[in-house]
């Protein structure tokens, strides 16, 4: 048996998870206090997922475009979504919530803008 702790980060309470794990076998989760903790430390204990924000390069310019994930990607494919982000350009003009990158890295998530660059 293994003990883990997590701290949820549903909201800014941060309650402290505490799960009992036999190998990848969740035996018991406590310390939430609501259903939104107790799905986080569920994912975060078999398939961690996490939002990747980044800047991509614009042609002609230094100023970068900020841009972030449609939706959580797994945590081990971060490095390679950061890597297919790097080796990206885009062209102006560029509209908030524009998908940059489909699919990326398979994930079946997209890159969006997060920002209006004309
Ligand atoms: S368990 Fe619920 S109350 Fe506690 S931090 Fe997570 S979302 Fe907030």
């Amino acid at each position: 048996m293994m003990k883990k702790e997590i701290t949820c980060i549903g909201c800014p309470m941060g309650c402290r998870i505490t799960a009992e794990l036999d190998g990848d076998k969740i035996i018991s989760i406590e310390g939430y206090t609501c259903n939104i903790g107790k799905k986080y430390a569920q994912e975060e204990l078999t398939v961690p997922t996490r939002m990747v924000t980044a800047l991509i390069k614009v042609e002609g310019t230094h100023q970068p475009l900020s841009v972030k994930t449609s939706r959580p990607i797994e945590k081990s494919k971060i490095f390679d979504c950061l890597k297919e982000i790097s080796q990206h350009t885009v062209v102006r003009p560029i509209h908030i919530g524009e998908v940059i990158i489909k699919n990326v890295c398979g994930t079946s998530v997209d890159i969006v803008a997060t920002k209006e660059l004309i």
